[in-house]
């Protein structure tokens, strides 16, 4: 088997104020494999930063709210792993030498091409020992365990096969264990960043999955550990994990 591309569930977090640039390097990420997120400030990037697990991020220096040189220097010191690459419209050699010395790997100078953003990352990625961190290789609940890296998800021992959105939804669930994640952090994760209709294709998605993982619960020759995804009436949803000790199995009545 050949190994996955360096980009294989690879998360950058794109941060950008400028429309035309973001949603073209939103839009070309998420077609060349990797998963992305696209803020436009650096407050919000932080927070997002905080929130998810990312392995890039695509940092502008000169954002609405705060310097691109700061947000370099806290994400460094909170991510010692985190791959950052500038992007500045500053070709001014003090912006760069200071954004390297803030903690940036790597820069480009603004207008760049796609194609040679996209080869600079593979170059990153591929030095690194192992790509995505190890914490993110497999998330494991209980019984449950959510592989984004191969994509696979295990109840038990057993491999459970999960439609895209219902494998993101339920990787965006488990990365947030415990804690409660919103319909529109939802929707913006695992649709669509500037997603504004109705969501009623996020539980219609998350009904299945909670029919699927129930559903291989039940057909597991042991009782199982299984998370729950508990509704947020008005809020979302959160994956609470699985209690201590085995649950009860199922009854046929439900
Ligand atoms: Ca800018």
């Amino acid at each position: 088997m050949s190994p996955p591309a360096p980009q294989e569930g690879t998360h950058v977090l794109v941060v950008e104020d400028d429309d035309v640039i973001g949603r073209h390097l939103d839009a070309g990420l998420r077609g060349h494999g990797y998963h992305s997120t696209w803020c436009r400030d650096g407050i919000s990037a932080l927070a997002e930063a905080r929130a998810g697990s990312h392995d890039v991020v695509l940092l502008d220096l000169g954002l609405p709210d705060t310097d691109g040189i700061d947000i370099a220097r806290t994400l460094r010191a909170e991510f010692p792993d985190l791959l950052i690459v500038i992007l500045t419209a500053r070709s001014n050699e003090i912006d760069v030498i200071a954004g390297l010395d803030a903690g940036a790997d790597d820069y480009l100078v603004k207008p760049f091409t796609l194609t040679v953003l996209l080869a600079r990352l593979r170059a990153h990625l591929r030095r690194r020992p192992s790509g995505p961190p190890a914490q993110e290789r497999a998330i494991r609940l209980g019984d449950l365990t959510v592989d984004t890296t191969a994509r696979r998800c295990l109840v038990g021992t057993h491999e459970i096969a999960l439609r895209p959105k219902e494998f993101e939804l339920l990787a965006v669930l488990a990365r947030h264990a415990g804690a409660a994640v919103s319909r529109e952090t939802l929707m913006a994760r695992v649709w669509d960043e500037n997603w504004f209709g109705p969501t009623k294709t996020l539980d219609v998605t998350l009904a299945s999955l909670r029919r699927r993982l129930h559903q291989a619960a039940a057909d597991a020759p042991f009782a199982l550990n299984l998370p729950e995804i508990t509704t947020l009436r008005g809020h979302g949803y959160r994956l609470d994990p699985a209690e201590a000790g085995p649950a009860p199995r199922p009854g046929p009545g439900r």
